[in-house]
C-alpha cells in the first residue's frame, strides 16, 4: 500500500491508538506493540501473485502476458475483488486497489476480504477468442487459489458479465463436483447472476450523493446549521437549490451514475456534461442523457465524437477536449474513469464545490488534501462505489442457497447497505475536523483492527 491510502490507514491507527475507550483491556506496552503489528497487517498484501499467461494469438504468434491476483487481507473473509483488463496494471496499481477493497468491505460490514486482478493488456486489441483464451488460462494459472470460500473475482475496467461467464465455466470444468456459483460474482443472470448487479455500483454511486444532499439534509437541516464545520456549511450552500453535475466516465459506472442524476425527482439535478476516452460533450440546458445511453450501447461503448454521431445520436451538445469536464463551472463532479485524474497539476482548476469518486483512487493525495483545505466536499471511492461488492456479495449468497431474489430485492438491500453505512460516516464528518475519507478509514480500520484483535493475530 502507498501514497494516500498508505497514510491515511496510519493516521486512523493512530487516532485510534490515542483514543483509550478503543481496545480498552490493549494497555502500555502491548498496545503500542498490537498497534504496530496492526500497521504492518494492513499495509502490505498477504499473498502476490503473478504469473505469465502464455496465449496463442489468432496470427499463430505466441505472447506471454502478465497477469496478478494480490489478496490483501482475509480476517473479515474470502478475499474479493475485481480483475482489470488494462494496459497500465501493474503490481503497486492492484496491490494499491487490494487494500481499498479489504478497507471497503469493513466499512460496509460486507463479510469478504479484499483482493484484486489484472492483466496486461487492452481487450480492444484482441479477438473475442484470443479473450476467451486470457479468461481461461487466468482461471488456470490462478486455479489453486480462488474459489467460493477462498478469493472471489468480479468484473473490473475492461471486464464485464462475458468474461466472468467464461471465468466461471473454467473454474467449473477445473473443479468437477465443487460448487461453483459462487466462485465469479457480475456474471450473467442467465449464468447464475444477480439481477440489478450491473448498475449497482452507479446506483449506489448516485445513492450516496442523493442521500447526502436530500435525505439527511432533510432529517438534519437543524443540526448542520449549527455547525461551524466547513463541509457542513459547502453543503448548506446547495441545499434545495438546482445543481449542475459532470460526469467523467461513461461506461459501467458513469452512464448509470448520468441516468440515476437525470431521471431523479429528489432533487433539481442537470447532467450538463459528460466524457469518455475520447471527449467532453457540454450543454448548459443539459444533456439528453438516455439518447446518449442508448447511443454507447449501440457503438461499442463510445460517445458520439462528430456533428455527425451528435445528429445520429438526436443529442444537443458542444464538443469540449476530453479533460475539459474535470474544470467546467459546475456544482458537483462525478469521476467514474480511472485513478489519478485531479492532481497536483488540475486541482486549483476545479470548480466543482462537491465531488463524488465512482472510480477508484481518482484524486491523488495531494490533491485530496488540497481540495480539503478548500473547504470542498469529497465523497471518497471506499463510500460511494461500493455497491459493486455489496451486490456481489448478494450474487454469492444467492448462489450459495440457489435462491434467487428480484431486482426489487437487490436494490432494496442494497439500499439499506448504504443507508446503515452513510449514517454511520455523514453525522460524524459534519461534527468533527476530518475529511469524510478519514472518517471512513478510521471507521474501516476500526472494525479490522477489532476483529484481528478478537481472533488473536495482534502480537
Ligand atoms: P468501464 O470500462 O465500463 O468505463 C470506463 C469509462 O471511462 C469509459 O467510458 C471510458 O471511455 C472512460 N475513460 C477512460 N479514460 C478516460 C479519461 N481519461 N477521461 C474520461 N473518461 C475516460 O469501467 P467501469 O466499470 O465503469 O469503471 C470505472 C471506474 O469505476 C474504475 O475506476 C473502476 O475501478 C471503478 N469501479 C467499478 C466498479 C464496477 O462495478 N464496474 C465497481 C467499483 C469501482
Amino acid at each position: 500500500m502507498s501514497g494516500s491510502t498508505g497514510t491515511i490507514v496510519e493516521e486512523s491507527l493512530q487516532a485510534l491508538m490515542d483514543d483509550q475507550t478503543f481496545l480498552p483491556d490493549l494497555k502500555a506496552e502491548i498496545r503500542e506493540k498490537a498497534f504496530s503489528s496492526l500497521v504492518s497487517i494492513l499495509s502490505t498484501p498477504n499473498h502476490v501473485n503473478k504469473s505469465f499467461l502464455r496465449i496463442a494469438l489468432d496470427n499463430k504468434k505466441v505472447v506471454r502476458i502478465p497477469a496478478f491476483r494480490i489478496q490483501h487481507n482475509n480476517i473479515l473473509g474470502p478475499y474479493k475483488g475485481g480483475i482489470r483488463f488494462h494496459e497500465s496494471v501493474s503490481e503497486e496499481e492492484t496491490s494499491n486497489l487490494a487494500s481499498l477493497m479489504t478497507l471497503k468491505n469493513a466499512l460496509h460490514d460486507v463479510p469478504f476480504g479484499g483482493g484484486k486482478g489484472g492483466v496486461v493488456i487492452n481487450p480492444r486489441n484482441f479477438s473475442n477468442k484470443e479473450l476467451n483464451l486470457v479468461c481461461k488460462k487466468y482461471v488456470q494459472y490462478f486455479s489453486g487459489i480462488l474459489g467460493p470460500d477462498k478469493d472471489i473475482p468480479a468484473p473490473d475496467v475492461g471486464t464485464g458479465e462475458r468474461e466472468m461467464d467464461w471465468m466461471m465455466g473454467e473454474y467449473k470444468s477445473i473443479h468437477p463436483g465443487q460448487s461453483y456459483l459462487g466462485s465469479f460474482t457480475g456474471k450473467s443472470v442467465d449464468n447464475g447472476g444477480s439481477l440489478g448487479r450491473k448498475d449497482a455500483t452507479g446506483k449506489g454511486v448516485y445513492f450516496s450523493f442523493r442521500y447526502l444532499l436530500h435525505d439527511f439534509m432533510e432529517k438534519q437541516y437543524k443540526w448542520m446549521v449549527e455547525r461551524e464545520n466547513p463541509f457542513a456549511k459547502t453543503i448548506l450552500n446547495y441545499y434545495g437549490k438546482p445543481l449542475k453535475l459532470a460526469v467523467q466516465g461513461f461506461g459501467n459506472v458513469g452512464s448509470v451514475v448520468a441516468l440515476e442524476a437525470h431521471n431523479c425527482n429528489l432533487l433539481n439535478n442537470k447532467v450538463v456534461s459528460v466524457s469518455d476516452q475520447n471527449v467532453t460533450l457540454y450543454n448548459s440546458d443539459g444533456l439528453d442523457i438516455p439518447s446518449l445511453v442508448q447511443y454507447v450501447k449501440k457503438n461499442n461503448g463510445d460517445l458520439p465524437v462528430s456533428h455527425e454521431q451528435l445528429t445520429e445520436a438526436e443529442v444537443k451538445a458542444t464538443i469540449l477536449d476530453r479533460d475539459d469536464l474535470l474544470t467546467l463551472e459546475v456544482d458537483v463532479l462525478f469521476l467514474a474513469a480511472l485513478e489519478d485524474q485531479i492532481h497536483s497539476e488540475n486541482m486549483d482548476d476545479i470548480q466543482a464545490d462537491i465531488i463524488v469518486e465512482g472510480a477508484n483512487a481518482p484524486t491523488t493525495g495531494e490533491a485530496d488534501a488540497n481540495l480539503k483545505e478548500k473547504g470542498k466536499v469529497i465523497i471518497p471511492d471506499i463510500l460511494a462505489n461500493a455497491g459493486g461488492v455489496i451486490v456481489s456479495y448478494l450474487e454469492w449468497l444467492q448462489g450459495r442457497e440457489t435462491q434467487f431474489y428480484t431486482e426489487e430485492e437487490v436494490y432494496d438491500r442494497l439500499f439499506e447497505k448504504f443507508r446503515e453505512t452513510c449514517d454511520k460516516v455523514y453525522p460524524q464528518y459534519f461534527g468533527d475536523a476530518y475529511s469524510l475519507r478519514e472518517n471512513c478509514y478510521i471507521h474501516a480500520v476500526t472494525k479490522l483492527s477489532t476483529v484481528l484483535y478478537r481472533q488473536g493475530k495482534l502480537y
